[in-house]
């Protein structure tokens, strides 16, 4: 059999193997392999990462009902928080910032660690803060 006498890259794992060697030492695919080969592993390839990557969007959609308001939160907050400032509802501004600010990061981690629950958390911080926050802008009256 052929070996390429370079340093070499495989085109199944993407390692990187020393010259002359016929197969990869990581997954023993061959070196001189034709492009039918090659074709053949790249769906394999392709099947074997969305099972570990694959935590969408679309995934939590089908979970979680309340993130379209929590989305929408997300983005309008700091408009409402500048708006609750210049009404003097320091309390109410401070309350939305960091209610939305920490839960937007519990969601976010509990999409990154795939922690459903973490996620969901998440969402459910950012709509418990925005309420509070309108509670206080309301209670408070601005002189
Ligand atoms: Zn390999």
């Amino acid at each position: 059999m052929k070996t390429p006498s370079y340093t070499w890259i495989c085109h199944k794992c993407s390692a990187a193997n020393p010259p002359n060697s016929a197969t990869c030492e990581c997954c023993g695919f061959p070196a001189m392999a034709t492009g039918k080969q090659i074709q053949a592993e790249k769906p394999n390839l392709g099947n074997d990462r969305p099972a570990v990557h694959m935590f969408t969007s679309s995934d939590i959609f089908l979970f979680f009902p309340e993130i379209i308001p929590a989305a929408i939160l997300a983005v309008w907050s700091p408009f409402w928080a500048i708006q609750l400032l210049l009404e003097s509802h320091f309390l109410a501004a401070l309350t939305l910032l960091c209610g939305v600010g920490a839960s937007g990061y519990a969601f976010y981690s509990g999409v990154r660690s795939k922690q459903k629950y973490l996620a969901y958390i998440g969402v459910l911080g950012m709509l418990l803060s925005a309420g509070l926050a309108l509670q206080l802008s309301q209670h408070v009256v601005a002189t």
